[in-house]
């Protein structure tokens, strides 16, 4: 049966990057005017899986805002050389800016070889190159374009080899008709959607710091972005934003926003390359410093090697956990490496951090004098205490320990939404049930209107 519905179709996964830049457009609009472009015509070409938006390692230095790739697996009557003409004309189309640096990867047939799903992996955490995404791309026959400096090919084929097998999240993306006209949805609105759908959505509104996280700042085509568990659940919540002015249209994306996916891997305090993401687990050896601006510095060690840790100022509560830390605790830290400088050594700038055993913290306190209760003076080294009040006076009392409560606990700590990058996984998240997903191939018109 399957065999007869496919007959006549080819089937490819197309991956592309870097079409934008920071005077405008945005890779995920590349994605939905193809999209809407190729659908047009039915029975043509339809999509096997929702687009993917993939984000890559969140601490390259040369990404444009959230290092997004953009994934289309499709079935198609088109031939190889159709499609693949089809996307090159459109980035040329589209990616103007003298900065987009794009890539475009055409991939023929379903299964996606282990090798370009390994590259994919790493470019969540580690700096690729593109010599090696080139070598990949030659090497499996795929077709390949590539503008300017062509660093978008390494995040191009990393978009096909994502396959969000596991932990994966939704964001219906709204596009404006008019790029230049700013974006408007009433606060009200936002955050009532914001209440009534969590955690069905998520990051929609940071309530502590009154600030919608819908809506992007940017010169780019993006309206606003919801970001939720399921299809539905991402529609409904934008139905509850209706009727918005300047909409053109809007697409739902699956993806690996809010999993984390970028901290699983384990750093190696040995040989952490400058710009790398994960999470390490290690002891605090020296004590955490304020310095001005409020910025935390702690340095951490293991068998490996050790690293200093910053938590900067944006990050508030964050950053007075990891104040609390102290000397011998032991803690998971997770972010991004960031590169000596003159400053500063090689540091870990902390995304999230869990102690794991945390140290007593007990101090030494004069024994209190058993006739009217005040704390008793000292005399002197190994002379005893006496009471100033009732001339008490003890050779042998000792000072008693007091065992203070620590100002953190063995939990997870992170920043607060607003400093959230497209990738944190947020707190409710971590105590989901794993992710199932199966492709509901009659719902494609539903995803791009
Ligand atoms: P937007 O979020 O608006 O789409 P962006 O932040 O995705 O923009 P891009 O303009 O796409 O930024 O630039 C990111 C560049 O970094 C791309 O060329 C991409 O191929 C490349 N890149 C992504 N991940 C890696 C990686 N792990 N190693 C090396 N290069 C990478």
């Amino acid at each position: 049966m399957l065999c007869n519905m496919n007959q006549g179709y080819n089937f490819f996964h197309v991956g592309f990057d870097d079409t934008d830049s920071s005077d405008g457009m945005c890779t995920t609009f590349l994605c939905y005017s193809a999209v809407k472009r190729l659908l047009k015509k039915k029975g043509i070409t339809e999509l096997l899986d929702y687009p993917h938006l993939i984000r890559l390692n969140p601490n390259i230095p040369w990404k444009t805002r959230g290092n997004a790739a953009l994934c289309l697996a499709i079935r198609t009557t088109l031939s190889r050389e159709a499609v693949f003409e089809f996307f090159r004309n459109i980035i040329k189309e589209f990616a103007t800016s003298p900065r987009a640096n794009s890539g475009l990867v055409l991939h023929e047939g379903l299964a996606i070889p282990n090798e370009v799903e390994e590259f994919a992996t790493r470019a969540l955490f580690s700096v690729m190159s593109l010599r090696e995404a080139r070598t990949i791309v030659g090497k499996f026959r795929m077709d390949s374009y590539e503008l300017r400096n062509g660093q978008g090919l390494v995040g191009a084929l990393a978009s096909i080899g994502n396959l969000l097998r596991n932990d994966h999240t939704f964001e219906l993306i709204a596009y404006r008709r008019e790029a230049r006209r700013k974006r408007h949805i009433e606060l009200d609105k936002i955050v009532r959607m914001s209440e009534r759908r969590f955690p069905e959505t998520f990051s929609n509104y940071d309530r502590d710091h009154r600030r919608v996280m819908i809506l992007p700042h940017g010169p780019d085509p993006v309206l606003c972005g919801i970001r939720g568990e399921t299809p539905e659940g991402v529609s409904e919540a934008f139905r509850d934003l209706l009727p918005i002015g300047n909409l053109l249209g809007y697409m739902i994306f699956r993806s690996n926003q809010g999993t984390g996916e970028h901290l699983a891997h384990r750093l190696d305090l040995n040989n952490a390359m400058p710009y790398s993401s994960g999470t390490v687990v290690g002891s605090v050896i020296e004590d955490p410093m304020i310095e001005r601006g409020g910025h935390v510095f702690f340095k951490i060690a293991n068998a490996k090697g050790e690293i200093s840790c910053a938590c900067y100022e944006p990050t508030a509560e964050f950053r007075k956990a990891a104040a609390g830390l102290m000397r011998g605790d032991i803690i998971e830290a997770s972010g991004g490496i960031r590169k000596p400088t003159s400053l500063h050594p090689k540091m870990l700038n902390l995304e999230l951090l869990k102690p794991m055993r945390l140290q007593s913290l007990v101090t030494l306190a004069n024994p209190k004098c058993p006739v009217c209760n005040v704390a008793l003076k000292s005399k002197g080294k190994n002379q005893g205490f006496a009471c100033e009040k009732c001339s008490y006076s003890s050779k042998t009392s000792e000072k008693t320990r007091i065992e203070r409560k620590r100002s953190i606990s063995p939990k997870l700590y992170m920043p607060p939404m607003k400093a959230h990058r497209h990738l944190t996984r947020p707190l409710h998240r971590y105590l989901l049930p794993p992710k199932e997903f199966k492709i509901p191939v009659e719902l494609i018109d539903a995803w791009v209107q």
